[in-house]
């Protein structure tokens, strides 16, 4: 089945395009979580949301779900790991799982955590931000997984099938639900090192090393996610009607740019979703 929009990122900006485009009667994916966002939920209080002043971020989350779910708008539980412009449509990759759809609206909030050193060098090369995507490559193999999210934990369990030997960075703290055999160290990342590719992971009290190394964050770069994606300063570039550089394909929200606020990404999964529409139109 190809769907009309596929939508990456269930915050604000995805679930504004998904409302946005079901009342234009598009047929729709919104790839996210069932929790929408982790920075809807963690916000304390909230007083520059219009109309819901003082409303703290559990009670937003929730009435955002009322909104989608009285609009019959499911989300479904994936992590894209790739979206691949084919030219008259997507091929949007979510580990072993394929979709297709004719346009795309990247919503998928940003990363505030900077890469640390020799990450960015060595992607491809020993680094990844999808263990379950690159397992084969493992086998047999020392890894370590830096988790920015209990999410990771289940790519540690996976990989512990498969490598001689995972180590879990876990850069949160919580009950951690990994394997016995996954080796937790609770440590700060400083440096990835390595020649042609990499084989250390250097902590701030030890070194690890490794054959590959994995950082599975909230959001990963759009650069790495939409190949040939322009990007500007770090952001998704797009124009006044959230256009990127890739016809058919669409971002709104934190990606593309400060200020990083909900009403904002609202107001732009908005014009995304209307943009995307006369896109398909025009088709
Ligand atoms: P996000 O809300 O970050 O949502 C992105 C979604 O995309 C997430 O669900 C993520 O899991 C999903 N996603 C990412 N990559 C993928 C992928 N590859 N596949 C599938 N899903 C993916 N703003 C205000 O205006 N007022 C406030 O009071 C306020 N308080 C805040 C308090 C805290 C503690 C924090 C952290 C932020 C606060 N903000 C506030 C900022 C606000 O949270 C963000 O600006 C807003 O959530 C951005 O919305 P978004 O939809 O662009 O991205």
């Amino acid at each position: 089945m190809r769907y009309d929009i596929a939508i990456i990122g269930s915050g604000p900006a995805g679930l504004s395009a998904a409302i946005n485009a079901k009342i234009r009667n598009k047929n729709i994916i919104v790839f996210g979580s069932s929790n929408l966002s982790e920075k809807v939920i963690k916000a304390p209080k909230v007083d520059n949301y219009l109309g819901l002043y003082g409303i703290n971020g559990e009670d937003l989350k929730n009435s955002f779900k009322a909104h989608i779910e009285k609009m019959d708008i499911q989300i479904t539980e994936e992590r894209i790991n790739n979206v691949y412009a084919m030219g008259e449509y997507f091929v949007i990759t979510a580990n072993e799982k394929m979709y297709e759809a004719n346009s795309v609206i990247l919503a998928t909030g940003i990363e505030y955590t900077k890469p640390i050193k020799g990450e960015e060098e060595f992607v491809g090369k020993g680094v990844g931000y999808c263990a379950t995507c690159d397992a084969a490559l493992y086998k047999g193999k020392r890894v370590a997984i830096i988790g920015y999210n209990s999410e990771a934990e289940e790519e540690a369990n996976f990989l512990m099938e498969i490598a001689s030997k995972v180590y879990y960075i876990p850069m949160y703290n919580k009950d951690y639900n990994v394997n016995k055999d996954v080796d937790i160290i609770k440590d700060v990342p400083l440096e990835v090192k390595g020649d042609t590719v990499a084989s250390k992971l250097i902590l701030k009290n030890t070194v690890l090393d490794v054959d590959g190394i994995f950082f599975i964050k909230n959001s990963i770069s759009p650069k790495y996610l939409v190949p040939g994606l322009e990007i500007e300063n770090g952001h998704i570039k797009v124009d006044r009607n959230m256009k990127t550089n890739i016809a058919g394909c669409f971002a709104a929200g934190d990606c593309i740019g400060k200020p990083y606020q909900y009403i904002k990404a609202a107001g732009e999964g908005q014009v995304a979703a209307l943009n995307a529409v006369s896109y398909l139109d025009k088709k």
